[in-house]
């Protein structure tokens, strides 16, 4: 079903109406400086089911919980000493998981006794945030396992009815969901999800980050399921080559994605840059607004150049490879 209804503005009117909404139990997509969140009160197990209803995700996949600012944190969360380190980065594009405290219902958590927190930077988010007074369970705003939203219009194709209000921030900053890191037991540190804020970054503060990589989605379902080895994936089928290599054999119908402008490209294919320079951050910015763009085209194969595997290069490289994943 189509919905044409109109997204509420950044006007103080607006962000009232949706924090009202949030406070009696409905679910709004707000724009946040990663990608589009479809957001609940996440301490009230009602409103939370509706956002796994709008999504059609699976229970067992636990969400992330966005607050305003440390003190909030500590309401829903054990913090400790080690949080300082990384409090730095916030507001901002950095999930941390730590112990929860016992408010945060287990639809939240998967049942397991750990939260995720995240403290956003995005005006828009942190006005509602502070005009609900609520702390907001907000998983990206796309149907489970799709392509992420990072412009209101995205959240009304993919969601459609599904999601009757969406505040209209424009398109996302970084334009890839926060680094998850895992900080719940006392000694270890592992990073669950790579994102904007980079592992160098992170061990700059924290020392070296186990990083958890998944197999199989039943190992994944264990551990942090939003890292299951298919997601953000389009409908098309996609293959991926190395950065600077010739990319491999083109068949017709061919959309040829690559991570920056080259002197001569293949006439038989469609291609397009997710940076003119190789600009990593820009490529990141722009990634999944062209995957989406891209998968409404006539093509018959997407086939995407690897990014540099370094800072947030090494962010658009999961995404990618999940995103292929068949
Ligand atoms: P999304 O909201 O789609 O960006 O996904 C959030 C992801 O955060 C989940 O799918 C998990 O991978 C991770 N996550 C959330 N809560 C926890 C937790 N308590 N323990 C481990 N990972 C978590
Ligand atoms: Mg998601």
């Amino acid at each position: 079903m189509s919905d044409t209804s109109p997204f509420l503005t950044d006007s103080r009117a607006d962000l009232s109406r949706a924090a009202d909404a949030l406070r009696s139990g409905d679910i709004v997509a707000l724009p946040t400086e990663t990608v589009y969140g479809l957001a609940a009160d996440a301490l009230n197990p009602e409103a939370v089911r509706k956002i796994f209803e709008a999504k059609g995700r699976p229970l067992l996949d636990p969400l992330i919980v966005h607050v305003a600012d440390i003190d909030a944190l500590a309401r829903i969360a054990v913090v400790d000493s080690r949080l300082s380190k990384v409090a730095a980065f916030w507001p901002g594009p950095l999930t941390v998981v730590l112990p929860r405290q016992t408010c945060v219902p287990d639809l939240v958590t998967a049942g397991k006794d750990t939260v995720a927190v995240r403290i956003p930077a995005h005006p828009i988010f942190r006005e509602v945030l502070r005009l609900s007074a609520l702390p907001l369970a907000a998983p990206s705003a796309n149907p489970f396992g799709y392509i992420s939203p990072t412009t209101a219009e995205h959240v009304r194709t993919s969601l459609g009815a599904r999601c009757p209000l969406t505040v209209d921030g424009g398109s996302c900053a970084h334009g890839i969901e926060s680094t998850i890191i895992d900080l719940s037991h006392p000694s270890r540190v592992r990073l669950l999800r790579p994102g904007p804020i980079s592992t160098e970054q992170l061990e700059a503060v924290l020392g070296p980050l186990e990083v958890v990589t998944h197999t199989s989605a039943q190992d994944a379902a264990q551990d942090a399921p939003g890292m299951l080895e298919r997601h953000y994936s389009p409908k098309l089928p996609m293959v991926l080559f190395e950065r600077g290599q010739k990319p491999p054999s083109l068949p017709p119908g061919t959309a040829l994605i690559l991570q920056s402008r080259r002197p001569t490209t293949p006439s038989h294919a469609r291609v397009y840059y997710l940076s003119e320079h190789g600009d990593c951050v820009e490529a990141a910015h722009g990634l999944f607004a062209l995957l989406r763009q891209v998968d409404q085209q006539h093509h018959s194969v997407i086939i995407v150049e690897l990014a540099e595997p370094k800072g947030i290069g090494i962010a658009l490289n999961d995404r990618l490879r999940r995103a292929a994943a068949r």
